[in-house]
């Protein structure tokens, strides 16, 4: 099965054993990037849920 990605809106083939969040798939691509500290425009909802680590706080 496909699922669009909320990140970057791209339709992505995953597993029917996958599991997507309620708020969204959000592809290996955006995940790292989620993980990285950056923010997605689309996917704020999410943010609330774990606390994001401080940008610009060192280089
Ligand atoms: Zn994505």
């Amino acid at each position: 099965m496909t699922a669009k990605c909320v990140g970057c809106g791209l339709d992505w083939n995953v597993s029917i054993y996958q599991k997507i969040p309620r708020t969204g798939y959000i592809c290996p691509h955006c995940e790292s990037r989620l993980r990285a500290g950056e923010t997605l425009p689309n996917i704020q909802a999410s943010q609330k849920a774990r606390p994001q680590r401080t940008k610009g706080a060192t280089t």
